[in-house]
């Protein structure tokens, strides 16, 4: 059994569509897939209608942009409830700030002399739900002004970097307890992604797991081998499930193929359960895993 929870579509920043990104999936021998989309589920619908077809086991889930002690954390949420009106709300405000904040990074590009409009990245975004730094990053790709997303984040995008802007993001708590309310299940991805231990150290996962949360994401390309050691150590101790996934972008990441690590079929089983679980808390119409 070889799963994969952590994956991105063209409905927000990868560069496969939904059901492509399924297929590619099969072909990488994967047995289960989990779609997590940056703050949308408008690829479940596709995924979902290739998944049998393909021989895959969908996990549909999000990647919701949220803060914590002022720093981003991205929270993965499988199977919750879509239309659950509290979680409709926050992610119809985060894709707002989304929005909102392409046109502030354009100007701060203009200014410094790069001739790049709204158009070239519309071009660029698709018929994505969720606008990011990337498609700004594509943009100037197809413009000729840097090579590859990596040196648009490199020398433009990223924070610090002079045409960064900020956003709006959930609050990690809440959206939590939100995702259990919509009968679905929680997992922190790439906790110390960056090398950075201190916003979510074991204390603070420790509150996070009374809140609800499921689990914590610890093979993840983000994280070295003493991280990764330490994770595990801390899931083991709050029992917290330990997943693992390849945070697949398409093209648009190096290094993040499909498969490049994978979540142990017994935590799995576990998230699996929680989910089910939670779903018959909610009283939501939570979504199954579907395929074969
Ligand atoms: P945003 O969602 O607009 O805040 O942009 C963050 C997204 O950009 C992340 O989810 C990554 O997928 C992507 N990203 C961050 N750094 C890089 C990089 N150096 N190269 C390619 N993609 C990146
Ligand atoms: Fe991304
Ligand atoms: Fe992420
Ligand atoms: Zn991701």
């Amino acid at each position: 059994m070889r799963i994969d929870l952590h994956t991105h579509s063209r409905a927000s920043d990868g560069t496969q569509a939904p059901g492509e990104l399924v297929r590619a999936a099969a072909a990488a021998g994967l047995d289960v897939l989990g779609l997590t989309d940056h703050d949308t589920a408008d690829g479940w619908a596709e995924a979902a209608d290739a998944a049998a077809e393909a021989g895959v086991a969908l996990v549909r889930g999000l990647e919701v942009s949220t803060r914590h002690a002022g720093r981003g954390v991205h929270l993965l949420a499988y199977l919750p409830d879509p239309t659950y009106p509290p979680l409709v709300a926050e992610l119809a405000k985060v894709l707002d700030g989304r929005d909102a904040r392409v046109p502030v990074m354009l100007q701060k590009l203009q200014r410094l002399g790069i001739d790049i409009t709204l158009d070239d990245v519309r071009r660029a975004a698709g018929a994505a739900t969720a606008t990011g730094r990337p498609h700004v990053a594509d943009a100037l790709v197809a413009l000729g002004v840097v090579r590859d997303r990596d040196e648009a984040f490199r020398k433009y995008l990223s924070a610090g970097r002079p045409a960064y802007s900020n956003r709006y993001a959930a609050r990690l708590t809440e959206m939590v307890e939100i995702v259990a309310a919509a009968g679905g299940v929680s997992v922190v991805a790439h906790p110390w992604g960056r090398h950075e231990r201190t916003t979510l150290d074991e204390a603070t996962l420790a509150e996070l797991a009374e809140s609800g949360l499921a689990g914590i994401e610890v093979d993840h390309q983000d994280h070295d081998s003493e991280d990764r050691r330490d994770l595990r150590a801390i899931a083991h101790n709050l029992g917290l499930v330990a997943t693992g996934s390849s945070d697949h972008h398409g093209t648009g990441k190096s290094g993040h193929d499909l498969g490049c690590n994978t979540t142990d079929p017994a935590e799995f089983e576990r998230l699996m359960e929680l989910a089910a679980a939670s779903a018959a808390r909610s009283g939501r119409p939570a979504p199954a895993v579907v395929g074969p």
